[in-house]
């Protein structure tokens, strides 16, 4: 006989960059107001996470962008792709701050790289100077935004980074507070049962409400979420997931440093909605056998025994 588990689902989805509890070092936002982002930190792409913030700057390129704090500059690099013409600032903190695609740099810098690149008779240029050659204070002007490199459209792609080991932190733990009162809503929710020999997941049943009663015949499940951010055009990505099965913590992590190292990971975490009118990558809430991504907390890796005949509530903050 069969026995049809319920599984009743229940999303309380917290509001987007509201919560942070702020590290000790505050750094300024390196472009005025409008503060626009189109992109945050653990967002998912192709390939790897976001590692950093990308500020809008009205689909133009010009807007000046400033030093987040007193530092000096250890790396500057012009090149055809990738973070295109690249600012790295270094601060006493022990953080380095990075600012990417560019249209030009501070006339001294300018200067400095226009000499090297000269003598090299090449474009493309990193340069290391030395730390007492080229300071800035916070809000000082470093350089002037652009489209360089790997770039869509004009924006400031801006990381903070531990100066030592250069493995990103999530920038808005460091910031003042930006504000967005508009919670980020579930897409979609999907259900998928694991093959008990192998590793891989079969759909078992989606649904994009937010208060869902799934009827599974099976023993075990696990879930993962796709969210719209209803507060712009950019689907952004989320801070932390709570996944909680009868107010047990199940699976969990919270964005706030990875290195380059395991970025490669995205590939394990996430997977193509396939859903029409959806289209982004969903999050997995739980881990596959392979995925060393060190912001998993260990509480279950996501997976979900359901009882007999019962109806269990899943959560997912
Ligand atoms: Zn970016």
């Amino acid at each position: 006989m069969l026995k049809w588990s319920k599984v009743q689902l229940l999303l309380v989805l917290g509001c987007f960059l509201m919560d942070f509890s702020h590290a000790q070092v505050t750094f300024f936002f390196p472009i005025d107001t409008p503060l626009v982002l189109s992109g945050t930190f653990g967002e998912l792409r192709s390939n790897h996470y976001h590692s950093g913030l990308d500020f809008k700057t009205d689909g133009k390129e010009g807007r000046t962008v400033k030093a987040a704090a007193a530092g000096w500059v250890s790396r500057i690099k012009m090149s055809a792709v990738g973070f295109g013409n690249v600012i790295y600032l270094d601060h006493p903190s022990g953080h380095t701050t990075v600012y990417a695609h560019l249209h030009h740099f501070h006339p001294e810098l300018m200067k400095y790289m226009d000499s090297a690149q000269y003598a090299a008779e090449s474009f493309e240029m990193e340069l290391f100077p030395d730390s007492g050659r080229f300071s800035f204070s916070p809000g000082d002007g470093i350089g002037v935004s652009g489209n360089t490199g790997g770039s869509q459209g004009p924006h400031l792609h801006f990381e903070i980074r531990d100066r030592l080991t250069q493995v990103p932190q999530n920038p808005l733990l460091f910031l003042p507070p930006l504000m967005d009162s508009i919670a980020p809503m579930a897409g979609v929710i999907t259900l998928f049962k694991k093959d008990p020999n192998f590793s891989f997941f079969t759909l078992l049943d989606s649904s994009s409400e937010i208060n869902h009663l799934f009827h599974i015949n099976e023993d075990t499940v696990y879930v993962s979420l796709y969210t719209d951010d209803p507060s712009g055009e950019n689907k952004l990505g989320i801070y932390s997931i709570q996944l909680l099965q009868d107010d047990s913590i199940i699976f969990s992590y919270q964005y706030n440093q990875f290195s380059f190292d395991e970025t490669r990971f995205v590939n394990a975490h996430s997977h193509p909605t396939g859903v029409k009118g959806k289209d982004g990558w969903a999050h997995q809430l739980f881990k596959l056998p392979g995925d060393r991504f060190s912001l998993y907390a260990d509480a279950g890796f996501g997976k979900m025994v359901l009882p007999k005949s019962d109806t269990t509530n899943l959560e997912i903050d």
